[in-house]
């Protein structure tokens, strides 16, 4: 018999353990002594009424004490290393800046980046940035359909993207993105001539003018506009405004414990909200270096990085700890990471056994963290001077405010006070990355409030400590790897195959990447399911949507079950599938 480690139910800490003081050293104090101005005035030093997130991450440094110090430290795919300093990236974000103005791209034009973890990608969003467009990063795994949806929801003036990327993904559809003006290629040599309709990212920066662009925006002006997904219908452009930049200061602080010579690494991809807030601007708001690694996942070359590149915080999601997990601890035990002072993950549930893992095999515990696309920045989490009740989110943070509360049937909603009770997760609008809205979908964006209550979506409970534990998802949305993955979308492309009459898809529990995407269709009359359609449904969904959205598995079902009123029941499809019992089907089309 295997013998389980017993193990307690929180890890203690004590200000002696820790290698440097915690910003957060004190929760309740620092909670109460906080406020959002002061944050503010913190970052002030621009002319009044001006704030820009690219001015404070960037431009603050490179005329300060940090101006050689490396922001960003690319490593390649292979074996080369890049440094730029926060005086270089000054200067070629100047530069990017430059470029969009003389192509006449105005404050408030959208451009959208489309591209791996290279330098011209993060040269590209501060830049936007600081020229007053509005940024929106695309996972570069996205295949052209949830590309080109999203281009056309957010209205995207200027694509920067590779030729690759480009020849793949966008030229076949490019006549059904109107508003698309210019597109500019990340590439080697002169790619505007290869490539009809597009322009040389290097021969642009090449003949920008060098000199600092003026910094027009203000605290509300719209700086990211961020795809997420929901239950039924298009994806959602969440907006976010240069304020913004506050949550990402005060929580590269609090949440991260960024200290002045760290080394930070947050592995996610700029293409989703964590790669842009914590990939990109909390490190550089914090005047630390940046470690951007262009490959995907491998558990040794990860383990080398952190070694190597002496990580001293490292931010990262649960997939990935789990496939370390995977690797095994012998691997982890060639390598020493005595830099390594904090590390944290967010994105899907963190099971205990990861956070107890973190501890004997890095020797450090992870910290769990919430947040979501909505609110721009970590909300809730477990600091370094907070013992670690394993499988909790954590509190939340100085200036935000989280409840549980229920939506009774008769409308409104109630807080629940009583501990350990389940509920939706609601935050107290005020913190300064909230979203602006749901791009042109103003009735989608009140819904999330009632009051000054944003409603998030997702279930929780709150124990008599004050920490939240997740419970789960109110909605059909699927958790893969981290990414968020919208039904609906998935289902359409589905129901574009001439044999599909109509799809369900749901997200089936994975042990490493969380969720996997799941579709069940029915087909069209004169169709036979068999391995062979199978197969090609598969090829079908990834071509069209991407790897990282298409279903990874699909079984065939005579019928869907609906409700009377015509919806397919993805809770009862989950249902049936993990063999749980069906719940309350009163309203199933022919049902009890
Ligand atoms: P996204 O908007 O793509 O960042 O996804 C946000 C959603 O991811 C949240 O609403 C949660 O459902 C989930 N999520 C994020 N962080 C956590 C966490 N620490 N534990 C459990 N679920 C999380």
């Amino acid at each position: 018999m295997i013998r389980l480690p017993m193990r307690p139910g929180v890890i203690h800490k004590s200000a002696r353990d820790l290698p440097v003081p915690a910003h957060l050293a004190d929760w309740a104090a620092t909670c109460a002594s906080f406020s959002w101005p002061q944050v503010r005035g913190e970052l002030a030093g621009t002319e009044a009424g001006v704030l820009n997130i690219a001015q404070l991450a960037v431009d603050r440094h490179a005329q300060g004490p940090h101006a050689h110090r490396t922001a960003l430290r690319f490593l390649g795919a292979g074996a080369a290393v890049s440094d730029v300093d926060f005086a270089e990236l000054k200067s070629l974000t100047d530069r990017f800046a430059n470029a969009l103005a003389a192509l006449g791209v105005g404050a408030g034009d959208r451009v959208f980046v489309l591209a791996g973890r290279v330098p011209a990608l993060y040269v590209a969003v501060l830049g936007a940035l600081k020229h007053g467009s509005v940024v929106t990063p695309l996972f570069s795994a996205f295949g052209p359909e949830p590309i080109a949806t999203r281009v056309n929801i957010g209205g995207a003036r200027v694509l920067v993207t590779t030729e690759a990327l480009y020849r793949r993904k966008i030229e076949k559809m490019r006549a059904s993105m109107p508003s698309l003006q210019q597109v500019i290629l990340i590439g080697e040599g002169d790619a505007e001539t290869r490539v009809p309709g597009t322009l040389d990212y290097a021969k642009l920066m090449r003949e920008a003018p060098a000199q600092p662009p003026v910094i027009r925006t203000g605290p509300a002006d719209m700086a990211l506009l961020h795809f997420t997904s929901g239950t039924t219908g298009t994806p959602k452009g969440a907006i976010h405004v240069h304020e913004a930049v506050l949550t990402h200061f005060a929580t590269g602080r609090y949440a991260l414990d960024l200290h002045d010579d760290d080394v930070f690494w947050c592995t996610a991809d700029p293409g989703w909200v964590t790669g842009t807030s914590y990939g990109i601007v909390a490190p550089l708001l914090h005047g630390v270096t940046s470690i951007v690694d262009e490959a995907e996942f491998d558990a040794e070359r990860w383990y080398r990085i952190l070694q190597e590149q002496r990580v001293s915080v490292w931010y990262t999601a649960p997939t990935a700890i789990r496939m370390l997990m995977k690797a095994g601890p012998e691997l982890a035990r060639k390598y020493s990471f005595p830099q390594l002072r904090f590390v944290a993950s967010v994105g899907e549930p963190l099971n205990p056994e990861a956070v107890w893992w973190g501890q004997e095999v890095l020797g450090r515990p992870i910290h769990d963290n919430w947040w979501q696309t909505e609110t721009g920045g970590i909300m809730i989490a477990n600091t370094p001077a907070m013992d670690i009740k394993p499988g909790s989110m954590g509190k939340p943070l100085p200036g935000v405010q989280a409840l549980i509360v229920r939506r009774p049937e008769g409308g409104g909603v109630q807080v629940v006070d009583t501990p350990d009770t389940e509920g939706e997760l609601a935050l107290r609008v005020g913190w300064p990355s909230m979203f602006r809205g749901y791009l042109g979908q103003e009735e989608r964006y009140r819904k999330c409030f009632a009051g000054d209550l944003y409603l998030t979506g997702d279930l929780a409970k709150r124990d008599a400590d004050g920490y939240f534990w997740f419970v789960g998802r109110a909605d059909d949305v699927i958790k893969s790897a981290g990414h968020l993955i919208g039904p609906f979308e998935v289902e359409s492309a589905l129901m574009e195959h001439p044999a599909v009459a109509e799809a369900g898809v749901i997200g089936k529990p994975d042990p490493v990447v969380g969720e996997v995407v799941k579709a069940f269709v029915s087909l069209k009359k004169g169709f036979e399911p068999n391995e062979a359609l199978n197969l090609e449904l598969l090829g079908h969904a990834r071509k069209r949507l991407g790897a990282a959205v298409a279903p990874k598995e699909i079984a065939f079902l005579p019928t869907l079950p609906r409700t009377r009123s015509g919806k397919i029941m993805r809770r009862l499809l989950k249902a049936r599938e993990l063999g749980l019992p069906e719940g309350d089907t009163s309203t199933l089309e022919g049902g009890a």
